[in-house]
């Protein structure tokens, strides 16, 4: 089935996919991928951290919406939670502080698929998924079989993993999660959000109290994804907050240390410093007004348009800053520069 693949990305943008196969469960994604043979395949989630090229993709796309759940639930260890790799992650996220487990809370609001979560190893707010994941359930295209990571296997670090490392190879079919029970959050870390929540940086919070503190923020940087607001028409943070030798850090830039000699700084404090502004347009495509990470199509822009302005921004930076920007968002059949 041919099919328009800016219908299916939250930056509403990319050409057409002339096979594209929605899979809703496990054998169909593994029949998906085994029909394509050695043709490329593009895996999508829910298409919100993807720039497709506006010529399309050439080959075979996948989506994968396979949202099965599974929870075993132990009263001392808490909930053993089995999730299909095509389930919403903020879906997940509420699902389990409903029924009362702890740990997921400061990653609330993030879009996506819970198959494409440890790939990047999402984060927020001092947390990773790397905390909660016990197994990440694989097809592995190179050797055309199935294969579980352990949690050490997935070589979990900063917006990284072995499937990030690998890409293309391993395809997510479904995730297990260990969470305890509890009302309250490890102690916040994060000033911004002790702040939202009333709370010094160390105290404890109330879990459903914290995932609305977390929405909130997120909503006022424009990193909800809100129908009826185009300025939130984006793949969530374009770029990833560069971590780099202390040298390399500007005056008055955020800086916090990784434990191993390098420093991790803020790409919105470089972004804003080296003189690109909020709501800056280059054609369709335009820097979201509540957040220079984000970049967005408010309405007729092309793939092209946003690298372009990407680009500007990945130039402003280097230049002022001497700092390479690395996206965050998976580029699709086109490059910065
Ligand atoms: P922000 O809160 O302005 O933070 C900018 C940078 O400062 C980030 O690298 C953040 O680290 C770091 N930082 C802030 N306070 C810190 C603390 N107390 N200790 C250590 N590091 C600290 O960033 P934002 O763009 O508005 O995003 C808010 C949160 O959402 C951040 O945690 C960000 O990482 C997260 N986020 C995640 C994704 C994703 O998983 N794909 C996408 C967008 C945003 P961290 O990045 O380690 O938090």
């Amino acid at each position: 089935m041919s099919e328009d693949l800016s219908k299916h990305t939250t930056l509403r943008v990319g050409g057409p996919a002339n096979n594209f196969i929605k899979a809703a469960n496990e054998a169909e994604i593994i029949a998906a991928i085994e029909a394509a043979g050695d043709n490329p395949i593009l895996i999508l989630g829910s298409g919100s951290n993807v720039l497709i090229s506006d010529t399309g993709f050439p080959g075979t796309v996948i989506q994968i919406a396979n949202n099965k759940v599974a929870a075993e639930v132990d009263a001392c260890s808490g909930a053993t939670l089995n999730i299909g790799a095509g389930e919403n992650w903020d879906d997940l996220v509420a699902t389990s502080i409903e029924r009362g487990w702890a740990g997921l809370e400061t990653l609330s609001g993030i879009p996506g698929t819970v198959g494409a979560a440890p790939i990047q190893n999402i984060g927020a707010y001092g947390h990773e998924i790397s905390e909660f994941v016990m197994r990440v359930r694989t097809y592995d295209r190179q050797t055309k079989a199935l294969k579980t990571f352990t949690n050490q296997e997935c070589e979990f670090a900063y917006r990284d993993s072995v499937f990030k490392k690998n890409p293309g190879r391993y395809v997510v079919l479904e995730v297990q999660f260990n969470l305890r029970r509890g009302e309250l959050t490890d102690p916040i870390t994060y000033a911004e959000l002790a702040t939202e929540l009333g709370i010094e940086v160390g105290q404890k919070a109330d879990v459903i109290k914290t995932r609305e503190a977390v929405l909130r923020i997120r909503d006022r940087k424009g990193m909800l994804l809100n129908p009826s607001d185009p300025d939130t028409f984006s793949a969530g943070s374009f770029f990833t907050n560069p971590i780099v030798s202390e040298n390399l850090i500007p005056e008055g830039a955020p800086k916090y240390p990784q434990g191993d000699g390098t420093f991790k700084t803020s790409a919105a404090w470089l972004i804003e410093n080296s003189g690109i502004s909020r709501g800056q347009k280059f054609n369709g495509a335009a820097i979201s007004g509540k957040h220079v990470l984000a970049i967005t199509n408010p309405g007729n822009a092309k793939a092209a348009d946003i690298a372009a302005l990407a680009m500007q921004v990945k130039d402003a930076v280097k230049l002022k800053f001497g700092i390479d920007l690395v996206p965050e968002v998976n580029l699709v059949g086109l490059t910065l520069g």
